[in-house]
């Protein structure tokens, strides 16, 4: 298969401007002649929803949530990047351009991390027109504070809750097109399949979660904003409900699928509790700002943080990283902790933790600015550790968080598949190899709101498209297979929840394809996963019927799927022999234990098509070209 990115040609400032006025356009009174699918109502699909809503498209929106601000995307804490440079200490769209590129450890597109840089600024002002309330220092100009990768404040945020912000912003956008009639809103309706016809995607099939029954949409362009699927782990930061569903069917249908093993392991989580534990709680990496990260400077050290005098704790990542300290990117901050820990300087109870401690900051600025910071993260930490963050430090350990790959991409958002675009989280992303912090929000804003109703508009204008309606045979086939999938799910009538596979399946994607990766562990992945999906379909219950309401119904589906994807993940993992970002393969680091790149080898987007389930997939390579940042060995020193 030949990938094209199709980025434009062009000095890189102006790429983006040039093409926008190379794309065809459709005058207004023709695009309520096309009909366009969004699946998803997160920060992505939402934006791009209301967009193409007010562009005068006609828009068919579909979650399985009950209402779209049930999108994980509202969990989102931290904030969201944009270089405006209010703050006056050096920012640019190059600089956040470069940090990106640096950040992903240069396993991004050039073209795709400038444009993103350059909408950044736009996607501010958008959110602010809507009405999101941006802290603002005491000028009323709105406030900046710092994440990890990055030297200058460009970070937007609202207290610990941006997500939920940014999310009711776009939710009114997407709610004022529903009520003008140019969207038209499907809850709790699940996407099971793709449907495509003369190879274009023509639309999808989804189940209605309440009543069971299938249901066809037909349409001209599917947009799959679907989201990530860090939930392969079982544990992750992610919302319980988070999968790979939707990206995974239309990969089986001929979506390729981009750096699959690509996962961003965030330092600053609670760190596990216990074995009957469902999901993991992110401490947002903005407490890195005032927060200090530490552990005893003596290994297996039993007393209590507040305890331990001054002279006797290692701040290692000050100490290591001495230009960016605790502004560390995730994956290195991520390593530094399991490494402390694993050299038995662990902290708490399970000695798997390292102390953010706030302690300094509390000193120099009082309480109650940290608490106007943070507060909301303070309380969450407490209720669920029973221990006060204002007191003693809190304790973190890495968690699973984010993922980069997805479905693969062209510079217009579309897949290998014409007709199916892919944005936010779902789609391989602009993050390379590893996300710096606050621009996941950033990305799926920018491709909804800027990027996709451009793009979307020429793919419309350029295409031939033959009438197709759900009446068409390829419907009726798809949701015959579906409904026989959801039989078989039934009829197993084994011992074992979808849930006791999940935790066994995480447990093996954590321990082998986890933070640290190495040869032998992944070949031991490549042999479990199969044999625990052979038991799988030969041992599931599931209770209930497929004609209502049934979580162990939705959950058998999405970990089916997980299955397939976790073992792609290994192997993508085990193809790719070099370290870069969140992929640490052990074998590849440098003396200091960092990331060991191997440009020569490695320097491409794995793009992999399905050729079956159990059988090698194809790997096709998209060569990645640097003509503005000279990939280097990343230094945070
Ligand atoms: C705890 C936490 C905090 C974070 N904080 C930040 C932060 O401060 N800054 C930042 O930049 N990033 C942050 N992130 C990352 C960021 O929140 C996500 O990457 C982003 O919100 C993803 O948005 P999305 O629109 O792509 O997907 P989502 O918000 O996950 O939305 C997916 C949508 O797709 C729907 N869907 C999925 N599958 C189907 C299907 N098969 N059928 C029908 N509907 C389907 C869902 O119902 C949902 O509406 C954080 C992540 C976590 C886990």
């Amino acid at each position: 298969m030949k990938l094209e990115a199709k980025i434009p040609d062009g000095p890189i400032e102006q790429k983006w401007s040039t093409q926008k006025f190379n794309y065809k356009l459709i005058n207004p009174a023709n695009r309520r002649k096309y009909n366009i699918i969004v699946v998803g109502t997160g920060l992505a699909g939402a934006s791009a929803a209301a967009s193409l809503g007010e562009l005068g498209y006609n828009v068919q929106v579909l979650t399985y949530h009950e209402s779209p601000r049930r999108a994980h995307s509202i969990a989102a804490q931290g904030g969201i990047n944009a270089p405006k440079n209010y703050s006056n200490d050096g920012d640019s769209v190059y600089r956040l351009f470069y940090d990106t590129l640096k950040g992903g450890d240069y396993r991004a597109r050039e073209g795709n991390v400038y444009r993103l840089a350059e909408v950044s600024g736009a996607i501010i002002d958008q959110c602010v027109a809507q009405g999101v309330p941006f802290a603002r220092d005491y000028a009323g100009y709105l406030d900046n504070r710092s994440f990890g990768g990055a030297q200058v404040a460009r970070t937007f945020y609202a207290r610990g809750q941006t997500g939920q912000q940014l999310l009711l912003g776009a939710y009114s956008a997407l709610s004022r097109q529903i009520k003008a009639g140019t969207v038209k809103l499907f809850a709790r309706r699940e996407m099971v399949d793709l449907v495509v016809v003369d190879g274009q995607a023509r639309g999808i099939v989804a189940r209605n979660l309440v009543n069971g029954r299938m249901e066809s949409y037909a349409g001209d362009a599917v947009v799959l904003a679907t989201g990530g699927y860090g939930n392969v782990f079982y544990l992750s930061t992610n919302a319980k409900a988070c999968n790979t569903t939707a990206i995974w069917r239309a990969h089986k249908k001929g979506a390729t699928f981009g750096n699959p093993c690509f996962t961003q392991i965030h330092p600053t989580c609670i760190p596990v509790g216990g074995s009957y534990q469902s999901k993991l709680t992110l401490m947002s990496e903005s407490l890195r700002n005032d927060g200090r990260i530490w552990v005893p400077k003596k290994q297996g050290d039993t007393r209590k943080g507040g305890d331990i005098p001054e002279n006797e704790r290692d701040y290692y990542l000050e100490r290591l990283y001495p230009s960016f300290g605790n502004l560390v990117p995730r994956d290195v901050a991520s390593r530094r902790a399991k490494e402390m820990c694993d050299k038995g300087f662990g902290v708490g109870e399970s000695k798997m933790a390292v102390y953010l401690d706030f302690a300094d900051a509390i000193k120099r600025l009082g309480k109650s600015v940290i608490t106007e910071r943070y507060g909301n993260l303070c309380d969450m930490y407490k209720q669920i550790t029973a221990e006060d963050p204002y007191q003693t430090p809190m304790r973190i350990y890495p968690a699973v968080h984010y993922t980069m790959g997805g479905l693969w991409v062209d510079y217009n958002l579309m897949s290998n598949l014409p007709g199916l675009f892919v944005i936010g989280e779902a789609n391989f992303s602009d993050h390379g190899a590893n996300r710096l912090g606050a621009s996941a929000l950033m990305q799926g804003l920018a491709d909804g709101y800027f990027i996709l109703p451009y793009t979307m508009g020429d793919y419309l204008a350029g295409t031939r498209f033959e009438k197709v309606d759900t009446k068409n045979a390829e419907f009726q086939r798809t949701e015959n297979e579906m409904s026989e999938l959801v039989n078989k799910f039934l009829s197993i009538k084994g011992k074992r929840t979808a849930d006791e596979f999940h935790i066994a399946l995480g447990k093996i994607m954590w321990e082998q394809v986890g933070m640290g990766r190495n040869k032998n562990g992944l070949e031991k992945a490549l042999t479990l996963i199969p044999q625990l999906r052979d038991e799988f379909w030969s041992d599931l219950k599931v209770v209930g019927s497929g004609n209502d309401l049934n979580a162990e119904l939705e959950k058998a589906g999405r970990v089916a799927d997980f299955f397939e994807l976790g073992e792609l993940m290994a192997l993508d993992a085990q193809h790719r022999e070099e370290s870069c970002g969140g992929h640490f393969r052990e074998e590849y680091q440098t003396a200091e234990g960092e990331a060991l790149r191997n440009d020569k080898e490695f320097a491409y987007v794995a793009a992999w098509e399905f050729t079956g389930v159990g059988k090698k997939p194809i790997l096709n390579k998209e060569s990645l070209k640097f003509e503005y940042v000279i990939p280097s060995q990343r230094s945070y020193k």
